[in-house]
């Protein structure tokens, strides 16, 4: 339970170059010659800190699948999946380390070997892969508590929501991972023009979520037709953009990875179930009277 889970008091005492070392630097020491030796460990800064910070968040990320498919294709953005449960979010820190080295892959951990999408053996990845997987970490998190802790209001230009658990009973509804309160964290931390996506299978969920975020007065939602970008039909005019953070090229590459790349997302295909997408741009704040 959440009691067992580490989580920064705040942003700043994260200790993210462990996560990233090759994005690491070190720290300029304060002026007056102390050092950051804080005997107390919660309140102690990090030595090193990033040349960059966390821009992309895959909540709920599972195996990692959105992760690792994501990160050769924007080798210089640092994607974080956060996870709750320990032995997935342990076998995704594996399978990153080994990415990284190009050495063997971990097995997944027997107690949820079933949900783990492949079964066919995978290889390492090749040499030269933009990135060598250096710019995705993982962290075990309760994401419905503790997010304001991990990141800085407007840090990032994305969040994935892929395939949250339905919780399918209305009493159960309170624990779904878009409500207006979690919706009002996700506004926090995401920058005006960056980007929410959300795919399940669930049609009565993804109706929740499109309720949830449209209500919202940070959201609107951005019109696009999925599966047409799944198809690669999409047109993909930079012209286009509409006051997107990202371009509409990577917002469209990021709808097809989504469908494509998830863990759950293929369980749907193989299953030929359908796959409900929707995006929802983060407006600037409003300037009250
Ligand atoms: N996103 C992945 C995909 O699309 O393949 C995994 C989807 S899986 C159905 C939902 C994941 O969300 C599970 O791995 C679950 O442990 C995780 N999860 C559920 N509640 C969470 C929370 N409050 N914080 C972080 N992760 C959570």
């Amino acid at each position: 339970s959440d009691h067992q889970l580490s989580y920064p008091a705040s942003p700043d005492l994260m200790d993210w170059a462990t996560h990233y070392p090759a994005f690491a630097e070190d720290k300029p020491q304060p002026e007056n010659g102390h050092s950051n030796n804080v005997q107390d460990t919660a309140t102690a800064l990090p030595q090193k800190s990033l040349s960059k910070q966390v821009e992309i968040a895959d909540i709920g990320c599972g195996f990692g699948g959105l992760l690792f498919a994501l990160a050769p294709h924007m080798p210089e953005t640092l994607l974080l999946g956060m996870e709750i449960r320990t032995s997935v979010t342990e076998y995704v820190a594996e399978k990153i380390r080994a990415m990284r080295n190009r050495s063997a892959l971990p097995e997944p951990p027997k107690d949820v070997a079933s949900e783990a999408a492949t079964s066919e053996a995978e290889a390492p990845p090749p040499a030269n892969v933009p990135g060598s997987y250096q710019n995705i970490s993982v962290i075990r998190a309760n994401t419905m508590k503790f997010l304001p802790n991990f990141f800085r209001k407007a840090q990032l230009r994305a969040i994935f929501l892929c395939f949250p658990d339905p919780h399918f009973k209305a009493r159960k509804h309170k624990a779904r991972i878009v409500s207006q309160t979690l919706n009002s964290e996700y506004a926090y931390a995401i920058r005006p023009g960056g980007l929410v996506y959300t795919i399940t299978d669930v049609r009565d969920l993804h109706e929740w979520m499109v309720e949830h975020f449209e209500r919202h007065p940070s959201f609107e939602r951005v019109e696009l037709d999925a599966e047409k970008i799944a198809e690669g039909k999409a047109e993909m005019n930079e012209a286009e953009d509409g006051g997107l953070a990202v371009g509409r090229r990577e917002m469209e590459m990021c709808v097809r990875l989504i469908m494509t790349e998830t863990e759950e997302g293929k369980k749907v295909t193989r299953n030929k179930g359908n796959k409900h997408v929707a995006v929802f741009r983060r407006l600037d704040d409003l300037d009250w009277p």
